[in-house]
């Protein structure tokens, strides 16, 4: 190691609305060596995450909270440059829950191993890590989605909608993204192949909606929440789905979350609506994973990494999911 300083981002405070660069604490601690069954992972690209906004609120959730003054968590890939685990050597590239710093001890336990030769290194934090068996889950379980479905999904142009749609395709169903800006909307169809994409900045989501889904929606993948998602539930086809997957829209508000007024038409479709976490389906990433990289490797799902550059610019850089400036997967380099 030719360094003995570790960086750190650790959390100094609850956000209030959006997270500002003093909510965060920027550290440097000595670098330890590993220990008995562990091994030291030197971190190139951290994983940039709206779940990352909730887990620094108090509060129950599906996990618990970062606490103030720990490391902010968060997905990282790198590589094992000293080990004293059997299991894991130096040159091996794994990906895991690492955290914002610039090295992390680990023992092995949740990490993944991660073949650079198949993909580069982000593709692991995204379409073949979190964001993508999010998607696929999400859609095909959840989602129940079959050939011939209507699909519409929110966020459509970001790590998990850009991979739903692509998969919704690969089904057999008709894929229709919503998301924000022209440019967005036109590497979705264009690039993609999502049959339609309704740009919410510039037009009337629920006029577009009925327009472009006149048999109605079977499943809708929410990503966003709040006006979009009522928008959605008004053009239902019978027994659709509705997969609660996040609602970004709401995460940074300091009102009470906006929920849906149209809820009524869960009723009259006979529709379902449900909440999916993904870890859930840990036990199945493997198999998940084989299937998705199998696809890229066949040209029929495209994946997108938006890599910013600067281990000591997150605190911005993660603020570009809620202004909408990434297309894809965001993901901090770190080195
Ligand atoms: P992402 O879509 O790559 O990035 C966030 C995108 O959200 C932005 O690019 C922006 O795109 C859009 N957005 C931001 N504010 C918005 C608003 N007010 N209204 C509408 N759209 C807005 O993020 P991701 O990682 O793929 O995550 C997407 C969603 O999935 C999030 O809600 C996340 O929490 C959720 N998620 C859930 C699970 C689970 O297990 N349940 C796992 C992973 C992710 P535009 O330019 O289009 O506005």
């Amino acid at each position: 190691m030719s360094t003995t300083v570790n960086r750190q981002f650790r959390l100094a405070a609850r956000p209030v609305g959006l997270p500002k660069r003093n909510d965060w604490n920027l550290v440097e601690e000595p670098l330890r060596e590993p220990g008995d069954g562990e091994f030291l992972v030197r971190i190139e690209y951290i994983s940039l995450d709206p779940a990352m906004r909730g887990w620094m609120n108090e509060g129950k959730s599906y996990v618990p909270p970062v606490g103030i003054g720990e490391v902010m968590r968060a997905y990282a890939g790198g590589e094992v440059v000293a080990s004293r685990h059997p299991k894991f050597a130096v040159g091996e590239h794994v990906a895991g829950t690492f955290g914002v710093q610039e090295y992390a001890r680990s023992n092995g336990k949740g990490i993944t191993r991660v073949d650079t030769k198949l993909a580069a290194l982000p593709v692991y934090l995204g379409a073949l890590g979190m964001p993508g068996m999010t998607a696929y889950f999400g859609l095909l379980d959840v989602g129940a989605a079959q050939s011939g479905d209507t699909v519409v999904v929110s966020g459509a142009a970001g790590a998990v909608g850009s991979i739903v749609g692509q998969i919704a395709k690969i089904k057999g169903c008709r894929a229709v993204g919503i998301a924000g800006g022209a440019e967005k909307c036109r590497w979705l169809v264009d690039e993609l192949g999502f049959d339609v994409a309704i740009d919410y900045k510039g037009e009337d989501v629920k006029a577009a909606l009925k327009r472009h889904c006149p048999q109605g929606i079977n499943v809708y993948f929410d990503n966003v929440g709040g006006d979009i998602l009522d928008a959605a539930l008004t053009q239902l086809a019978m027994h659709a789905r509705i997969v609660v997957c996040g609602a970004i829209s709401q995460y940074n508000t300091t009102a009470p979350v906006k929920g849906p007024s149209n809820y009524l038409a869960l009723l009259v479709c006979r529709a379902r609506m449900q909440g999916m976490v993904v870890f859930d389906y840990a036990a199945r990433y493997a198999d998940a994973a084989h299937e998705v990289a199998g696809w890229i490797a066949q040209g029929k799902l495209k994946t997108r990494e938006d890599i910013v550059d600067g281990f000591e610019t997150f605190p911005d850089a993660l603020l570009k999911l809620f202004s909408g400036e990434n297309t894809g997967k965001l993901v901090l380099q770190v080195t």
